[in-house]
């Protein structure tokens, strides 16, 4: 089946590459790769959730292109993102007989995509990798711009690498199998995109399931591309955008406990927190700021928190943050839909002002 796909180009000046994103491009993995590694053995990594879904149709597609693939499967969900799981997967592919000339392919979310993104990047110190988002977040996310790496007892994402893939093919025909919950979560990247970069995609959320979502996710990865081009390193705080709704958002993920909200979901109200602020101090048209609301709504994520989430927590969390820095935390804010910017005057007490406005809904 010949697969129809938009190209978005990350023009990196070291090591450039192609997002592809279309229909059933699955089905042509193989082929595709072979114009960025020549056939080789290499390792398909996978959780348990995605490898019964969708592993068979890649491996028959890299058969057919004259690789030798070998499928690893971890347990799906965060648990997987280990120094232990990377560890092991390195082990399991010394057994196998994987060497420099090996290659990685990371078929799954954001939780595969960091794991063996990073498993390829120490892997005789480093081999190809190849992303194959499965999840809305990866696909407009977290499979571009080669983040990569797993968490320590200590936090999340503490320990880890810059390894950028040498191709993402996102099948957008693979998000029909997600879990709505999990469809819906991975619409806060597309929002906070939004917001960021391209307020007229508000009106195209939430989508129809059931369309072709290839210009929507087209649109998104392009986003992505151009702010990680501009910052590669995130070092120029261009990258740091990308962080609208995240600060209040990670301190409401973390004292719910992880798992009571998703991470969109935590970032949903991290958004309406950060519109707030952006009002008040960023001089936000007020209207502006109800239309990203009235999306966040639209797609079935939450705008507010429960009593049982007490404003001291949460603050203590934030405190806590690298970015709080002599009474005031760095936080990305935005003037007009479309742009943001990153403030350095977020005070604790406007903090706790957007706290108490999220128990308001
Ligand atoms: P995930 O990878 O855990 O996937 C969510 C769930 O969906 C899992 O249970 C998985 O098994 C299942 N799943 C995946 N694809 C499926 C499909 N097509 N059909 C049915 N089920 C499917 O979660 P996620 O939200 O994709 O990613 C979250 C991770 O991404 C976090 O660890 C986060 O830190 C990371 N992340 C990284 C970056 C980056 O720049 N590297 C950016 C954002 C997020």
């Amino acid at each position: 089946m010949t697969a129809s796909f938009i190209t978005v180009p990350v023009p990196l000046a070291t090591t450039p590459y192609s997002v592809l994103i279309g229909e059933n491009l699955l089905q042509q993995a193989g082929e595709q790769s072979t114009a960025v590694v020549r056939p080789c053995r290499c390792a398909v990594i996978t959780d348990e959730v995605v490898a019964g879904l969708h592993a068979d149709t890649l491996l028959a597609s890299l058969k057919q292109s004259g690789f030798e693939a070998h499928l690893i499967t971890v347990p799906s969900g965060e648990s997987s993102k280990s120094m232990a799981f990377a560890s092991d997967l390195c082990d399991r592919m010394i057994e196998l007989g994987l060497d420099r000339k090996s290659a990685v392919f990371a078929l799954g979310g954001g939780v595969v995509g960091d794991l063996a993104g990073f498993v390829a990047s120490i892997h005789f110190r480093g081999v190809p990798v190849i992303q194959i988002p499965t999840t809305v977040v990866a696909q407009v996310d977290s499979s571009i711009g080669g983040k990569t790496g797993v968490n320590s007892h200590l936090g999340k994402n503490l320990i880890g690498s810059f390894h950028q893939p040498c191709l993402v093919l996102a099948d957008t025909v693979l998000l029909k199998t997600l879990p709505d919950r999990i469809f819906r979560e991975g619409l806060a990247e597309v929002i906070k995109h939004a917001v960021i970069a391209d307020p007229e995609m508000l009106d195209l959320l939430p989508p129809d399931r059931t369309s072709n979502l290839t210009e929507l996710i087209a649109r998104n990865a392009a986003i992505k591309s151009g702010i990680v081009t501009q910052d590669q390193f995130e070092t120029s705080g261009k990258r740091a955008l990308l962080n609208f709704g995240h600060t209040i958002g990670h301190a409401v993920e973390s004292v719910a406990g992880y798992g009571t909200y998703s991470h969109g979901e935590a970032v949903s109200i991290g958004m309406i927190a950060a519109l707030h602020l952006s009002v008040r101090l960023a001089g936000l048209p007020e209207d502006q700021s109800h239309r990203v609301q009235a999306t966040i709504r639209k797609c079935g994520l939450p705008t507010t928190i429960p009593e049982s989430l007490s404003t001291e927590s949460l603050l203590a969390t934030l405190q806590r943050d690298k970015k709080f820095d002599r009474g005031a935390i760095r936080f990305v804010l935005t003037k007009e839909l479309g742009s943001a910017f990153l403030s350095t005057r977020v005070t604790l007490d406007d903090l706790l002002d957007a706290i108490e406005q999220l128990r308001q809904g």
